[in-house]
């Protein structure tokens, strides 16, 4: 029998869940439901999307799906390394053994749907855009739709087979689940907030001197916990994020054009020549965005429901593993559907058995991986720049430091965090102090 699977959310994971389903023949049907516009007919506010870097989880996921890596590379710029910008001006090069793929998120998806629609026709798979997923009803197997046409609100109500919330940090399919016995999940958010920083193409290319394959990074003071990441993006311009702290932050205070290029030629220098004063406007009023954290844990409900990508383990940016998380999401629950060949009841309460771990082990690695004090980051970088040489010379006895394994590796996060629990549990310390003194 044909099942019907009803996805919400048309992010980087459900669009992926749609190809891999829709490949394993006509057992599955599927309807994907998006509360935004077609990302490829409107154009949402700058401050609504960013650049993300796919690492081999993600492009090993994206891979088993013809022509989509090459698409999504044709979207994406490819990284070699980061290059750290120290206070004296000095750079310090740090190689990625396997390049990165960074491209917009949004970029992301549009690369997704457009390989998805011109893949399968309408009668395997459907997508409505403008449609929020408002209530589901596990019982009845049915959601509830709401759409806006001529300012009117509209309701739709459609039965699933099997319903997939891919609908991110904020999922309404997990607010159902937690009416469920036994399921429990955190929502934590991030100490640090972070506003995006846009430079144009002839800013850039006039006024400063970066790298164009590579990752820049700014460190204002270590125990401030402020940075700036600037990635060049394909037409020539730069995007970038400025994380801060959330409490006692100065960022809230730029609320003109004037601050925010004072702020910037204070602390950094190298690349405020470049912000336009249109730019310098849009950041003051640019809204700051928060940062939260989702653990959980069960991510499916009998044989019907399963949570993936951000709604079932959303994270911190710091060490760019979201999304790679998400993909890889994708691959493991088709696995399982290899293994118990589709036995829907059997592959979602293993992706619980299976991922769950992973998922919480990827939590405390995006919080505790980078340390937070100038003692314990010179540490890191010795400790990673000591194992990428002995890994070079003994790759059998010796593997790569944490950060260079999460993201250049498939290992499992739980198999990681088993590795490096001691130097998880230093910073985790160590953090704590800086961040009462802030
Ligand atoms: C600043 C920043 C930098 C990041 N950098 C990286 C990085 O370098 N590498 C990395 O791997 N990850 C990164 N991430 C994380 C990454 O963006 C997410 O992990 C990833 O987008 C998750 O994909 P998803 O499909 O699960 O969810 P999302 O991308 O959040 O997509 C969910 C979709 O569901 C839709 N939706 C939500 N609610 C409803 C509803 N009620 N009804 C219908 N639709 C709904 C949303 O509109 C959205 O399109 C970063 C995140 C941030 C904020």
């Amino acid at each position: 029998m044909i099942k019907k699977v009803v996805i919400i959310g048309a992010g980087p994971s459900g669009l992926l869940l749609a190809h891999y389903l829709l490949r394993r023949g006509k057992k599955y049907q599927i309807e994907i439901y998006e509360r935004r516009g077609d990302p490829q007919l409107v154009s949402f506010p700058k401050y609504r999307t960013y650049s993300l870097a796919l690492s081999p989880r993600g492009i090993n996921a994206l891979r088993n799906i013809l022509g989509l890596e090459e698409a999504v590379r044709a979207v994406s710029v490819e990284v070699a390394g980061t290059v750290i910008h120290r206070k004296n001006g000095k750079t310090v090069f740090r190689r990625i053994k396997t390049p990165q793929l960074t491209l917009d998120r949004t970029n992301l998806a549009i690369a997704i749907l457009q390989n998805l629609a011109s893949s399968y026709d309408n009668s395997r798979v459907k997508i409505h855009f403008n449609s929020k997923c408002t209530h589901v009803d596990f019982t009845a197997k049915r959601v509830t739709f709401e759409s806006h046409s001529i300012g009117q609100a509209e309701f739709r109500y459609v039965n699933y087979d099997l319903l997939i919330g891919a609908d991110g940090a904020s999922s309404v399919v997990r607010e159902e689940l937690l009416k469920t016995d036994g399921f429990k999940y955190q929502q934590t958010c991030f100490y640090k907030d972070y506003k995006s920083i846009f430079l144009s193409p002839t800013d850039a290319e006039s006024k400063i001197q970066l790298q164009p394959g590579n990752l820049h990074s700014w460190r204002l003071r270590l125990n401030n916990a402020t940075n700036l990441l600037l990635l060049y993006q394909l037409d020539g311009s730069w995007s970038g994020v400025l994380n801060f702290p959330h409490d006692k932050n100065q960022i809230a205070e730029l609320s003109t054009k004037e601050k925010v290029l004072q702020y910037f030629h204070e602390n950094f220098p190298e690349i405020a020549g470049a912000i336009a004063d249109e730019e310098a406007e849009a950041f003051a009023s640019r809204p700051i965005s928060r940062v939260v954290s989702v653990s959980c844990n069960r991510f499916h409900h009998g044989d019907s429901v399963l949570i993936i990508g951000d709604a079932a383990h959303a994270v911190p940016p710091s060490i760019g593993q979201g999304c790679n998380a998400a993909l890889e999401d994708v691959v493991v629950f088709d696995n399982l559907l290899d293994e118990y060949s589709d036995n829907l009841a059997k592959a979602l309460e293993q992706f619980t058995i299976r991922r769950q771990p992973d998922a919480c082990a990827l939590l405390e690695l995006s919080n505790y991986t980078l340390p937070l004090s100038q003692k314990l980051f010179v540490e890191f970088l010795i400790r990673t720049s000591f194992s990428t040489l002995m890994h070079k010379i003994f790759p059998k006895q010796f593997q790569p430091f944490l950060f260079d394994l999460i993201t250049e590796s498939t290992v499992p996060y739980s198999e990681i965090l088993n590795d490096y629990k001691h130097w998880i549990t230093k910073v985790k310390k160590t953090n704590e102090k800086v961040l009462k003194k802030i």
